[in-house]
């Protein structure tokens, strides 16, 4: 029997379709509950990679490139 994980992100309890270092997600500014592994519905997958997406490009604005 598969366990299905539901999303580590506060107050979402959706079925998680992706696992990543919880601390990569914390840095993208979501609030992950606990665990090293941090489990993320669909939803909230496509929200870190907007987020971090727009990280780099604030960081490419600050280094000038
Ligand atoms: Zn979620």
């Amino acid at each position: 029997m598969v366990k299905k994980r539901t999303c580590n992100i506060d107050a979402c309890g959706r079925e998680a379709v992706r696992s990543l270092a919880s601390d990569r997600v914390e840095r993208s500014g979501l609030k992950v509950e606990g665990e090293k592994r941090a489990y993320l519905c669909k939803q909230h997958y496509k929200e870190f990679k907007k987020r971090t997406k727009k990280d780099r490009k604030i960081e490419r604005l600050k280094w000038g490139i």
